[in-house]
């Protein structure tokens, strides 16, 4: 199976990468390096993590050549608008310590923003058009937010960060993305947003399921494992998140076993239906209104 997804404008990207929902910063820079030397080349961090200062300090400690890693960030809410997301980019390059970034999206659709979520897409664009981001996408975005984006923008998003693992595959966006050429990026790729708390109802833990289980103990490996092959297999790309090692590599061993074709058919079937993150049409105003810091 190849290990690169490409872009709908050529950009290639490695499928498989590592997410800093939640490291605390304190722990991102060792994160990042121990997994760059383990052979990671993809890292998805946002201005809302607080730690994209500290993920370009894992970048430099690696010794890992900048140009080898695919870096991926995302504009906040508070920085929605044309001028405003501009600066976000400035602001995302002065702290990651780089020059361009491959990937810069848009946290999430912000419907009672729309305005300003056009608008920061268009700033996007723009950014694209003068060579300072090598692709531009999405995330959380419904089938309705892309339609309406792609009607009164130019570029179609390379790819949408969606929230995706066994237990809420959301098939619609699947299909709807697939149809323009969007790479499906899993956020929760292992069902973090099912155990780690912090969220009303939460689904049961995606680890302990069941089915996910007698899977990787026919193929002596991790639940974890075998989402992330499931994933990759299903042409997505996913982006766990760690901050210890030893899950670091687990999350990476994931390139030398295949699922069945039923057994990718049994995971796609334990889909609830039910988010576990937030309704991407919420007004959470009180959580979009949050500065994102200069420094
Ligand atoms: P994940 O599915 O990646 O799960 C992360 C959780 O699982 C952490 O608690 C981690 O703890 C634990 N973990 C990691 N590996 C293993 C393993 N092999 N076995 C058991 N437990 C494990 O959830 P996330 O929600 O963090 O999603 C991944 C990334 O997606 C984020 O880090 C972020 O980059 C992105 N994201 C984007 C969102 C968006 O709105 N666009 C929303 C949420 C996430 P530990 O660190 O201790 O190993």
């Amino acid at each position: 199976m190849d290990t690169d997804l490409t872009l709908n404008n050529g950009v290639v990207m490695p499928a498989l990468g590592l997410g800093v929902f939640q490291s605390p910063p304190d722990e991102t820079a060792a994160a990042v390096s121990t997994a760059l030397g383990i052979g990671y080349r993809l890292i998805d961090t946002a201005a809302a993590y607080g730690n994209e200062r500290q993920v370009g300090e894992g970048l430099r400690q690696s010794g890992v050549d900048r140009d080898e890693v695919f870096l991926e960030t995302k504009v906040w809410v508070s920085d929605y608008g044309y001028d405003r997301t501009r600066h976000a980019w400035e602001k995302a390059v002065r702290k990651l310590g780089v020059e361009h970034l491959d990937l810069l999206i848009l946290h999430t659709p912000a419907p009672p923003r729309f305005e300003q979520t056009i608008e920061a897409y268009r700033a996007l664009e723009s950014l694209l058009a003068e060579g300072k981001v090598r692709a531009i996408g999405v995330s959380n975005f419904m089938p309705h937010h892309l339609a309406e984006l792609l009607a009164r923008t130019e570029v179609v998003p390379a790819l949408n960060q969606i929230e995706l693992h066994p237990l809420f595959t959301q098939p619609e966006v699947q299909k709807v993305d697939a149809e323009h050429g969007i790479v499906d990026q899993a956020w929760s790729p292992i069902g973090g947003i099912t155990f780690y708390g912090g969220y009303e109802n939460p689904l049961p833990s995606a680890l302990e399921d069941p089915t996910i289980r007698g899977i990787a103990e026919r193929h002596g490996r991790t639940a974890a494992q075998v989402m992330l092959r499931w994933q990759l297999q299903r042409g997505r790309s996913a982006i766990p998140k760690s901050v210890d090692p030893q899950r670091i590599a687990e999350n990476f061993a994931v390139f030398d076993f295949d699922l069945t074709a039923d057994e990718l058919a049994s995971l796609d079937s334990l889909d609830t239906g039910r988010r576990g993150g937030p309704d991407p049409d919420l007004d959470r105003t009180e959580h979009f209104d949050r500065a994102i810091p200069e420094d």
